[in-house]
């Protein structure tokens, strides 16, 4: 089984993505998490991406579709992906979906988690003060919606055609949102 998991930025995908690994033993992959590594380890990707993403606009579509091939073609993951924060944009939906083929899998289910732009910027905020993430900020995450916002119809529409799309809301209590995401996913393993 493979998940995307898809959302503002500070909808919960990191928190719900650790709770889905948890449960039905999957593999979570965070674009924004091996992007961040990469700056981390002062990689020359690294240098290139750190001032895209500190300004709250996306890395390109070629950049994160290397990143995520080198994690698809492993066999030890081969179907217990969680996506989580990727595709941003309609190209890389497409482009997962080719990848996927070429590696013969597929994805099962797409959670989307709505939140509004208010508990996006409040959850920011309290993020930033546990994790100190450089594109924390008020402005930046205001920033950070716009760009999802922009980016991230076409690839609902996507997956709603593809009937793979299920809403959450992302506003509810962790908990309530752990059991409603675990109840989804149940029913799709059948
Ligand atoms: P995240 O941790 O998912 O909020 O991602 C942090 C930042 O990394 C985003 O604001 C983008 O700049 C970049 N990023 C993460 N995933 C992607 C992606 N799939 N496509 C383009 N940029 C991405």
């Amino acid at each position: 089984m493979n998940i995307v998991i898809f959302g503002p930025p500070g909808a919960g995908k990191g928190t719900q993505s650790k709770f889905i690994v948890n449960k039905f033993k999957l593999y979570q992959l965070s674009t924004g998490d091996l992007l961040r590594n990469e700056i981390k380890n002062k990689t020359q990707l690294g240098s290139k991406i750190s001032s895209i993403i500190n300004s709250g606009e996306l890395v390109s579509d070629k950049i994160v579709s290397n990143l995520i091939e080198k994690f698809i073609s492993k066999d030890i993951y081969k179907n217990k992906i969680i996506f989580d924060g990727y595709p941003r944009t309609l190209l890389q939906a497409k482009n997962l979906d080719t990848l996927l083929k070429k590696y013969k899998q597929k994805i099962n289910i797409v959670l989307k988690l709505s939140v509004s732009l208010e508990t996006v910027k409040k959850r920011i905020l309290e993020r930033q003060v546990k994790e100190n993430r450089a594109d924390d900020n008020e402005e930046i995450a205001v920033k950070r919606y716009q760009t999802y916002e922009k980016s991230s119809e076409p690839v609902i529409d996507y997956y709603r055609q593809s009937n793979l799309l299920k809403v959450v809301n992302g506003e509810a209590e962790i908990t309530e949102i752990n059991s409603e995401i675990g109840g989804l996913i149940d029913t799709i393993k059948g």
